[in-house]
């Protein structure tokens, strides 16, 4: 079996082959782009370079890039636990031109890997296209031989890929991989019909040739640019001959660790704890990698995501049954397995564990009264027509409980309720309003402080995320 560390250095080589720079991943903050909470793709960090603001000294470039979607254009979270191929921390494998090679050569380039590096059967593979898009697709006639009935044309929201709502953008056409006629979902299955996990989406070429203003004006870019992003987790699960990214090598160490800890079986005990395991291993694998590049949880921005993501896992944790502090040592297991690859997760291994176990402590403090008085709503709510938990019952629990949205979306939905999400928002406004009023210079925020003093403390001799530390983290 082909483990996902070969697959990475295969896809590294095979683009150094063709004369592209191996260049390391960037940071999971991106650098001065107010327009991104989070790294969300391979191409971020060139950004500059696509727009024609920056030179660089390679025309060429390939790279395996610590991506996270949560938040933003891009939010993947509600999927994770549910779907087989969304995690909101994955590695998203990539090559680049820069004006160089366009369309002909990064279908070739792709074809040539899978189909003869990889050996994917050619026979399973389908292709999608942009609406018009005639050039790519008598491309992938002509360069790879696909017949045209297994070619597909999907509008904006498949097949035109922007990082956000401004900025590079452009057409797209991407790979799928037929899993078995065992997954159809029903009569509607099909490419760009429904969203299951049999035709699944492996590899998204991006034809770079615009950049999309705040009217959402697009302009061509000073040269046709290639980007191209495949999920290493999901072509790790189609090497492996597994359904799910969660059973491939990424990922099963992780679960059983903490199967192993709560004393259950994966894939014996149940969905709940089939799901409860999969949140865990993936929100870890956030987890470390957020904090290694110098996130702390807080109240706002980015840190509100790292502890939306900690308090999550923390709550999936108690369902089986767990206690005291668990989620740091997963971290901690994603520190060892995945630090090879990723140094600068070693380097922050202590404070991570630090910070993790002091965020557990803090949230273990509030949950059980939080889940009792979660537990009294909802059998309040279930006999009512509307079955729907106020706005004010979900800010409190946010806001004397710091239960994040999330968890009672989890929670709500699995019972059958809906949750007024309008109006906690306007709870929240309301909130907010009073916060600044207040406001005195004090930190609000008690957790904060103490991360704070740790960083004083120099818990670490060297944190590298320091110098990166968004705002938010700083000022909390
Ligand atoms: P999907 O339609 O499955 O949500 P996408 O179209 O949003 O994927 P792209 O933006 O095209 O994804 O990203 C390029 C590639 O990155 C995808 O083809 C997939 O292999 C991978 N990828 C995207 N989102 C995720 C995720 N949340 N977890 C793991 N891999 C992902
Ligand atoms: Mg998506
Ligand atoms: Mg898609
Ligand atoms: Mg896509």
């Amino acid at each position: 079996m082909i483990t996902a560390n070969e697959i990475r250095e295969k896809f590294l080589k095979f683009f150094e082959d063709k004369g592209h720079e191996i260049v390391s991943s960037s940071s999971l903050i991106p650098a001065d782009d107010p327009t991104l909470l989070f790294t969300n793709a391979g191409m971020v960090q060139f950004k500059k370079t696509f727009l024609g603001q920056e030179k660089r000294a390679y025309v060429r470039a390939t790279t395996s890039q610590k991506c996270l979607r949560v938040g933003g254009k891009h939010n993947d979270l509600e999927n994770v636990g549910r779907t087989a191929r969304h995690h909101t921390f994955f590695e998203m494998l990539g090559n680049f031109s820069f004006g160089d090679y366009f369309k002909k050569d990064a279908i070739r380039y792709a074809w040539e890997f899978i189909t003869e590096e990889l050996k994917l059967p050619k026979e399973k593979l389908y292709i999608t296209i942009y609406s018009d898009d005639d050039e790519a697709k008598e491309l992938w006639m002509s360069e790879a031989g696909v017949p045209e009935d297994k070619i597909f044309r999907l509008g904006e929201k498949d097949n035109f890929w922007s990082m956000g709502d401004t900025g590079p953008c452009g057409p797209c056409t991407e790979i799928h991989v037929d899993q078995g006629e065992h997954m159809t979902c029903g009569p509607d299955c099909g490419i760009g019909k429904c969203d299951c996990d049999r035709f699944l989406e492996i590899w998204n070429l991006v034809f770079m040739q615009f950049n999309q203003d705040e009217q959402g004006i697009r302009t061509p870019l000073p040269n046709p640019n290639i980007d191209t992003g495949m999920g290493l987790e999901r072509i790790a699960a189609v090497c492996q001959g597994v359904y799910s990214n969660y059973d491939t090598d990424l990922f099963l160490e992780f679960i059983n660790f903490t199967a192993a800890l709560a004393g259950v079986t994966y894939k014996k005990d149940g969905e709940d704890v089939d799901t409860a395991l999969r949140v865990i291993a993936d929100h870890s694998r956030a987890i470390a990698f957020m904090i290694s590049d110098g996130i702390l949880p807080s109240n706002e921005g980015r840190g509100y995501v790292l502890r939306r993501l900690i308090r999550r896992a923390y709550r999936f944790g108690r369902l089986m049954g767990l206690s005291g502090c668990y989620i740091h040592k997963s971290v901690a297991k994603v520190v060892e397995v995945m630090g090879k690859q990723y140094p600068e997760l070693c380097e922050n291994a202590e404070f991570m564990d630090r910070v993790v176990i002091m965020e557990e402590e803090g949230f273990n403090k509030t949950l059980d009264k939080g889940l009792a008085l979660l537990e009294d709503e909802i059998l309040a709510v279930e006999n009512t027509s509307a079955k729907t938990l106020k706005g004010e019952t979900v800010f409190k629990l946010y806001d004397t409980y710091g239960f994040p949205i999330d968890i009672i979306n989890d929670i709500a939905e699995k019972r059958g309720i809906a949750v007024d999400e309008d109006g906690f928002n306007a709870f929240m406004t309301q909130q907010k309003q009073r916060a600044k009023a207040a406001w005195k210079g004090a930190a609000g925020d008690t957790l904060a402080a103490r991360f704070q003093s740790l960083l004083e403390e120099g818990v670490r001799s060297e944190f590298v995320g320091y110098s990166n530390l968004g705002v938010e983290s700083r000022v909390a």
